[in-house]
């Protein structure tokens, strides 16, 4: 079971357990950041719940609980989000948001539809996505589901901000947490079941930092093309001590085309400038770009560890000034006169 899922290991075995021991409880609650999969496992379950063969993945029956349409969210399909939307196996549902909430009718109709009996499978399962997007009368709404829960129906809240929801609903609710999924299992992923080339995997799983749903849709030239400048602001600092080059990059990381990025180039350069420091310490096998080992080798044997320790701080030092609005332009002139040294 869940073995075409990726990652998430301690989730897959806690999983795993509650069927084995045939106590999956009726409420659960999948928490974790955006893009790691949990919406993938909850179908998962659903599928492990319906399929004579334990949740094959394969047969018409896993097939069909995996096939949802969803109706545009335009102002005239505003009643289709006043229900349950069912995949194409009448056990397997969905309630989702309607624009920023999930309708308050969407959850009587949950309901409602939980009180009945399965069609075709043994159990009913259904999955609240985004589950924070519950205001709280609609959250009320769906407390009095969760505290007697039919015995042949499952519900799946799924969400990245456990902390939105009310407490009552944490309180009957189990949690399984799932986390971000390691580069390595990312990039076999976008092989296997994408199709991307395995440099184009690679780099999508750096920049994606464990999110299955962010490294699919990456835009790899793009990446490339903002990381190749940021290398050359560490050779610039490292290698030429070139303030003047330094500034020049800082503006360019705030001109119109960059400036949305700004942030995203941050990163990368930290983990660029990380790289350097672990060369530097002799831990090689924690490179993260290693497609750039002979650049970075480079840049560790000029500027030592130290230097590349000063970089990371200097970066985080910048970012924390923007959290409070500090101007862009001023902190990327003042966290480059940094790195030059000066
Ligand atoms: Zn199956």
């Amino acid at each position: 079971m869940f073995t075409r899922l990726v990652g998430n290991i301690n989730a897959k075995k806690r999983l795993e357990r509650m069927f084995e021991v045939g106590r999956l409880p009726n409420a659960l609650l999948f928490t974790g950041p955006e893009g790691v999969g949990k919406r993938e496992f909850a179908l998962e379950v659903a599928r492990k719940l319906i399929c004579t063969a334990g949740g094959c993945g394969s047969c018409p029956v896993c097939e069909r609980a995996g096939r949802f349409v969803f109706p545009p969210e335009d102002d005239k399909n505003k009643d289709d989000y006043k229900r349950v939307i069912f995949s194409e196996h009448l056990d397997v549902g969905t309630v989702v948001a309607y624009k920023r909430n999930i309708l308050i009718d969407a959850i009587r109709d949950l309901e409602r539809e939980a009180h009945f009996r399965p069609y075709e499978a043994a159990s009913r399962c259904f999955i609240i996505d985004n589950a924070e997007k519950m205001n709280d009368p609609a959250a009320n709404a769906l407390l009095k589901t969760l505290e007697e829960p039919p015995a042949t129906s499952h519900i799946i809240l799924v969400t990245s901000q456990p902390d939105r929801l009310l407490p009552t609903i944490l309180s009957r609710t189990q949690a399984v947490r799932f986390g971000p999924v390691a580069a390595a299992e990312v990039e076999e992923y976008l092989v296997r079941e994408r199709g991307f080339s395995t440099e184009d995997a690679r780099l999508s799983a750096i920049a994606a930092k464990g999110s299955l749903g962010t490294a699919a849709v990456m835009d790899t030239a793009a990446f490339r093309e903002q990381r190749s400048a940021m290398l050359g602001v560490l050779h610039d600092a490292a290698i030429a001590g070139d303030l003047a080059a330094l500034l020049a990059a800082g503006e360019q990381m705030n001109d119109a085309k960059n400036k949305e990025n700004f942030e995203a180039s941050l990163d990368i350069l930290e983990t660029l400038a990380r790289d350097v420091m672990v060369l530097a310490a002799g831990d090689g096998q924690l490179v993260t770009n290693r497609d750039l080992g002979a650049e970075l080798g480079e840049l560790a044997a000029t500027a030592g560890a130290l230097r590349a320790g000063s970089w990371i701080v200097a970066i985080e030092e910048t970012r924390a000034a923007l959290n409070v609005n500090l101007n862009k332009k001023i902190a990327a002139d003042a966290l480059f006169v940094k790195f030059a040294g000066v």
